[in-house]
């Protein structure tokens, strides 16, 4: 039996007065970090001048400043539950720790910007509660959190609800946040399980997230969007195209916007419910996933809605995928992030140089395969872990991450016969070209980073 972390979410019912003190409470939690982070700020002004000066920088130091300044800062701050001073100034804490680590290299990955202000209405709305009343109660239909009270939840609480009336769990903490206009509550718990060393499954299945299909898998297997999400998404691309009419500034484009909002969150929500159902089937009856890398940093830029939607989906199953595989023994393996899973062949390895995203066949210029775009992109991702499991695991755990891999030049190979490609699974048709000649990419030149 292992300890793990695990969070549960749900919608919430709140009464109009219980909104207001949802709100209230997140934005008592956004007062306190802007105050903190200001205060930070002017500290380390000072510090510059001056190094005896002492800038507070840890929850306990801010908290102790807070005590002191409040009742001039926020005479309103009986009205709402200590813990949202404190869950603001916390969340504070997290980022200029998480600056000072990416600085001091202590962390990895990309630098973490210095910590900015939180605008009201432009950064989600959010209240952590760590101590106090945070009850689930009996019936299933409600929680309990301290100073708002008892709040109605959309859906039955029962999964968590049993646990901890088995004793087999236990709340650390209850977030309340606000998506679009639907607030949800979720409670951070500790839980005992079961952690097995492997599932005794030998298969691999490469995973790719879509727009079109939720997932689609190695195996040739499409997994198809919910209805709900499908209906989401149309109404999401006319509102994007009324956006685009609206006049800047205008009531109508707020009211657009709004709308917008509302259907994104319900999308993003139905595509999660999705990806949960399909992420412990792949968990349970297989031993390697593989997926795509993500690149985090092209996401926030990019613009385009289908990109934005895609990436946010493989974001999502990737997370989904990253504790599944632990709980119930498989293997995930996140592709690098310069393996061309999407523009190389599946069945030769000749890679093609530009693949717009409404290109939904990809034809390889090279034997002549014809295969649905993501089938590509998913027995790709497949062939990638059968290559590290031969190769042994330990040479290639997360060592070349972000190595970009060589081309190996023209390798002569004989051609295989189509139907080889991807688990025998076939839906495309390879055209004789009349030559044996194939140029792929040397097995060098894949590169996977292995998790666990
Ligand atoms: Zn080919």
């Amino acid at each position: 039996m292992a300890i793990v972390t695990q969070a549960y979410r749900f919608a919430l019912d709140p009464t109009p007065t219980q909104r207001r003190a949802l709100a209230s409470h997140c934005g008592a939690a956004r007062v306190a970090y802007n105050w903190g982070l200001a205060l930070v700020k002017i500290s380390l002004d000072q510090y510059q001048a001056d190094p005896s000066v002492r800038v507070p920088w840890t929850l306990p130091e801010l908290r102790r400043e807070w005590n002191r300044a409040k009742d001039q800062v926020a005479p309103w701050w009986i009205e709402n539950s200590k813990e949202a001073y404190s869950s603001g100034l916390d969340g504070l804490a997290r980022a200029l720790k998480n600056w000072s680590d990416s600085r001091s290299g202590r962390s990895k990955g990309h630098r973490v910007g210095f910590p900015r202000f939180k605008k009201k209405g432009r950064s989600r709305d959010t209240c952590r509660f760590t101590t106090g009343a945070i009850k689930v109660l009996a019936d299933r239909k409600h929680v309990q959190l301290p100073r708002i009270g008892v709040l109605k939840t959309h859906e039955s609480t029962r999964k968590l609800a049993r646990r901890l009336e088995q004793g087999s769990a236990r709340i650390l903490a209850a977030t309340v946040s606000r998506q679009a206009d639907r607030w949800f509550v979720s409670f951070t718990v500790e839980v005992e399980r079961s952690i097995p060393v492997s599932n005794g499954e030998t298969t691999v299945v490469g995973v790719d997230a879509g727009i079109r299909h939720l997932a689609m898998l190695s195996t040739g297997m499409a997994i198809p969007n919910p209805k709900a999400l499908e209906r989401s998404l149309r109404k999401l691309r006319r509102l994007n195209r009324e956006l685009a009419r609206r006049k800047p500034g205008s009531n109508r484009r707020k009211v657009t916007r709004r709308k917008l909002a509302r259907v994104h969150a319900r999308a993003a929500n139905l595509r999660r419910d999705g990806l949960h159902k399909l992420t412990t089937t792949l968990a349970t009856e297989h031993g390697t996933i593989v997926v795509e890398h993500l690149n985090l940093a092209g996401m926030v830029r990019n613009r385009y809605l289908a990109r934005a939607l895609s990436d946010s989906g493989l974001a999502e199953l990737r997370r989904q995928l990253g504790y599944k595989t632990t709980w119930y023994g498989s293997r995930l393996v996140v592709a690098d992030r310069f393996y061309p899973s999407s523009k190389m062949c599946s069945a030769c390895g000749w890679v093609k140089v530009k693949l717009t995203l409404a290109e939904r066949i990809f034809t390889c210029e090279a034997c002549g395969l014809r295969l649905d775009r993501d089938l590509n992109a998913a027995c790709n991702l497949a062939k990638l872990a059968q290559h590290v499991a031969q190769s042994g695991w330990e040479t290639q755990n997360a060592s070349g991450a972000d190595r970009k891999p060589q081309l190996a030049g023209r390798v002569a190979t004989k051609r295989e016969p189509s139907s080889q490609h991807c688990n025998g699974h076939e839906t495309g048709t390879v055209e004789s070209q009349g030559s044996d000649t194939l140029t792929v990419r040397s097995s060098q030149a894949l590169t996977a980073q292995a998790y666990r």
